[in-house]
């Protein structure tokens, strides 16, 4: 079994995504990307299991093509949007999660094309954020079944350089990465922490914006 390392660490942090409540059901994909170029190697969720129990050894290994290398599993069709995130903007670790707290907000405000959060210490979870005296944007696109045609959109919307490091699709759930593991976890624990006061927030009707 190649990249034990990497697959154990993958198991442990989605079984604390799942502990968390944002991937239920099934839900979620995660990877670690593992080589450069050509060698290029994916550690991965394989589609349609639970997150909350998975073994080291159940995780797929997937060729820089997406065709399983190691394991029985499949790939979830979303692997595509994977590729996209490591080869536009080099991450090394890309997780997807499904909570209450991004499906709200994806959805409320997919017609302003982003979710902006500002004034919250906790911003600085992006590593080159300094400073609470901040606003970001997070980009929202609509969902699709359709993953290339979904992958042009999030290449229009995002660009070269996209704000964060991560970008919610409506009514389905939150993508963010990192340079390693540590970091993307990182990302999904205080994007989740902003979008739940976010939201809760929003629903007292005492949002610092009105
Ligand atoms: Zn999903």
């Amino acid at each position: 079994m190649n990249f034990p390392r990497e697959r154990t660490a993958l198991a442990e942090v989605m079984a604390f995504l799942f502990s968390k409540g944002w991937a239920p059901g099934t839900g979620g994909n995660f990877s670690i990307v593992v080589g450069e170029g050509a060698d290029r190697r994916w550690v991965m969720s394989p589609s349609g299991i639970e997150k909350g129990s998975v073994a080291p050894s159940d995780l797929i290994v997937l060729d820089r093509e997406l065709n399983v290398i190691e394991g029985t599993g499949k790939p979830s069709a979303e692997a595509l949007l994977h590729v996209y995130i490591a080869e536009s903007f080099g991450a090394r670790s890309i997780l997807h999660v499904h909570s209450v707290w991004n499906t709200l907000l994806s959805r409320r405000f997919l017609k302003d094309g982003h979710l902006y959060l500002e004034g919250y210490e906790m911003l600085k979870v992006i590593g080159s954020i300094k400073t609470h005296e901040t606003r970001i944007a997070v980009p929202i696109v609509p969902n699709s079944q359709d993953m290339p045609s979904l992958v042009e959109t999030l290449k229009a919307k995002l660009g070269d350089e996209p704000p964060v490091p991560a970008f919610l699709l409506a009514g389905h759930g939150l993508y963010t990465w990192g340079d390693s593991l540590a970091e993307a976890k990182r990302h999904v624990e205080g994007l989740e922490f902003l979008f739940e006061v976010e939201a809760r927030e929003q629903s007292w009707g005492t949002h610092a914006g009105g």
